[in-house]
């Protein structure tokens, strides 16, 4: 199946593609056996210089624009590779680019540029908060020249693999602001100084192979500039942010689906029962036919998405809408495909119940569909708020 966006940024697409041949299907299975972090494959994708590609010239970036970090992102889920292990390093700097001082940018921004040092763990969610942002739990208050941390996070992705880490937590009580929104803050902690001194990293093992964590908290001690911005301002910090990464990860989406296509399609073709191709069968051609569609349809949203961003605009609905519609599109291409091969789709070595597993999280994670549908009925068609 074409690339979705056909003509934008074939150079990158074709580069991006030609370094994941490198990772055939055998590499994945072997790591996913073992839930064990892809070393080579974010090595190899940080030499070529991809992660750095939205950070400015200035800093030693690529300076490309949103929609040149989607095409990378697709065209890596396109080829069966998964860059759940590291699409954080993309996107992640961009509070800091847009919100960090001077000297937070001079001293950091190059090094994650260059790849020497990671900034791909993001501790948001809680676990008495969920998707309820703004309670959670975590506090930092000032005492003297440092704050001191305490709570808790988790599904911190990639926190064993990154040397800093970006945590939202709360430095005003909520009773003592107006709005819930206010008087959360956002600190860049260096976790390589914070593991063993008040923070304690543990793996979560999932159904699919994520890095992802748990982070207790307790009385840890941050320098004042660890705070990123202003204090009480972390919120919007934060979901500015979520746009971006939005986009991106519906790009993913867009690749897998792809993905799914080909492969189901290849296997309609060859795989003969009753004398004849499955593929002849309507039952097994219109799902993938379905998938199709809507896959070409979610990915002219992510590109919608992705310009109005490029242009300078926030856009909220768009980046949700595309986000909704491209996980939406990957599940239904993932559910084509396993049907389409029978019981060899539950064998590991198709890959097609690997990527099946993986493309699942999309329907939670970043936000879960639910909360894309809250938003667009509250914000943007104005119905009451749900709840
Ligand atoms: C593998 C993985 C990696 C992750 N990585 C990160 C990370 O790096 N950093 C980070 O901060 N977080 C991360 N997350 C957390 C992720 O963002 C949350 O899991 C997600 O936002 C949902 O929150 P929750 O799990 O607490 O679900 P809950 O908020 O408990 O929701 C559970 C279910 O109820 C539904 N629901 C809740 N409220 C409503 C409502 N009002 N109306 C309708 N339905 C509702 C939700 O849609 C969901 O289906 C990750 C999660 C996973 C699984």
């Amino acid at each position: 199946m074409p690339a979705m966006g056909e003509c934008d940024h074939p150079e990158i697409r074709e580069a991006v593609r030609r370094l994941c041949e490198r990772f055939p299907g055998a590499y994945w299975r072997a790591l996913d056996r073992e839930r064990a972090y892809p070393t080579e494959f974010v090595r190899a994708l940080t030499e070529a210089g991809w992660l750095a590609a939205l950070i400015p010239e200035t800093y030693g970036g690529a300076g490309l624009g949103l929609s040149a970090a989607c095409a990378i992102l697709e065209e890596i889920h396109a080829a069966g590779c998964n860059a759940a292990a590291c699409h954080a390093q993309m996107y992640t700097m961009g509070t800091l680019l847009r919100y960090g001082s001077a000297e937070q940018k001079r001293r950091w921004l190059p090094e994650i540029a260059a790849g020497r040092i990671r900034l791909q763990a993001f501790g948001v969610t809680e676990p008495t908060s969920g998707s309820d942002t703004t309670a959670l739990r975590t506090t930092a208050r000032r005492e003297g020249d440092r704050w001191i941390v305490s709570g808790q996070k988790i599904w911190t992705s990639r926190a064993e693999h990154s040397d800093l880490m970006l945590l939202l937590a709360r430095t005003t009580p909520k009773e003592q602001v107006q709005r819930r929104t206010e008087g959360l803050s956002v600190f860049l902690v260096d976790l390589r100084e914070a593991e063993g001194r008040g923070l304690e990293i543990r793996p979560i093992r999932t159904m699919m192979n994520h890095a992802t964590t748990e982070i207790f908290i307790d009385g840890l001690e941050l320098p004042l500039e660890a705070l990123v911005g202003e204090e009480g301002r972390g919120f919007r910090y934060i979901l500015s942010g979520m746009n971006a990464e939005r986009i991106l990860i519906a790009a993913e989406c867009i690749g897998d689906a792809r993905w799914f296509v080909d492969k189901a399609v290849a296997y309609a073709k060859e795989r003969v029962v009753f004398g004849r191709p499955i593929g002849q069968n309507q039952g097994i051609q219109f799902p993938i036919a379905r998938a199709y569609a809507q896959t070409r349809a979610a990915a002219l949203m992510v590109r919608e998405a992705a310009r109005l961003y490029e242009g300078g605009a926030d856009p909220g609905a768009e980046a949700n809408t595309a986000k909704l519609l491209a996980a939406d599109a990957a599940w239904a291409a993932a559910e084509a495909c396993l049907q389409t091969h029978g019981g060899f789709g539950f064998a590991e070595e198709y890959d097609v119940e690997r990527k099946f597993r993986e493309s699942r999280l999309y329907q939670v994670a970043p936000i879960s569909t639910n909360l894309i549908l809250s938003y667009l009925g509250e914000h943007v068609l104005g119905m009451p708020r749900s709840y």
